[in-house]
């Protein structure tokens, strides 16, 4: 899961679980590297983004290459309402019944309050893969519903496909370096 070193999971915390999965891919030195496309990589990304999805340290992460076809159609609806939203376009009936209908099983999830502080309970035997969808899901809807659609972006960047809130006035980038990205590209086309 490393390249140049690093890890390629970039969190951001600032942005709604929904945003985060829908852009758990990213291109790097030309190459698309997806962080969900196999079982390994599924787990690292719900391991790193554990107590953002109200799992416990100890809830273990079980996914297997049919919950990788689950992230992978979810992500793509997903993507299909972002898309919608930031272009102002209606998204296909079958992505935004996939969201809703997913959505609607953080209900099966119960609060308690054990001494050690509040934590979220699913019933036995519940997917690692269906309490991940039901949580992206359900932060998508909050999103695109709320105020705060209006912040949402696709990064326009060469080679980016990552959607981000625009948490500062005139933000056109997801990242600094995409900024410089997209300088360097327009420099480039101009000499030539
Ligand atoms: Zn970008």
């Amino acid at each position: 899961m490393t390249t140049h070193g690093r890890d390629t999971l970039e969190i951001r915390p600032l942005e709604p679980l929904a945003v985060e999965f829908t852009s758990s891919w990213h291109y790097e030195a030309g190459v698309l590297i997806d962080e969900v496309n196999t079982p390994q990589g599924l787990a690292h990304w719900v391991g790193a983004y554990r107590s953002r999805l109200g799992m416990d340290a100890g809830t273990p992460v079980e996914v297997g290459a049919a919950d990788v076809t689950t992230a992978l159609a979810v992500r793509g609806a997903l993507r299909d309402l972002l898309d919608a939203l930031v272009d102002a376009a209606q998204p296909p009936d079958a992505s935004l019944a996939l969201v809703a209908e997913r959505a609607q099983r953080v209900q099966e999830a119960r609060v308690t309050w054990p001494p050690a502080g509040p934590r979220l309970e699913w019933p036995d035997g519940v997917r690692t893969m269906d309490i991940v969808a039901a949580q992206v899901c359900a932060s998508a809807i909050r999103l695109l519903t709320s105020p705060r659609r209006d912040l949402l972006r696709r990064c326009p960047a060469p080679s980016c496909v990552l959607f981000f809130t625009a948490l500062r006035t005139g933000q056109q980038w997801c990242s600094p370096a995409c900024g410089n990205r997209a300088r360097v590209a327009r420099h480039s086309a101009k000499s030539r």
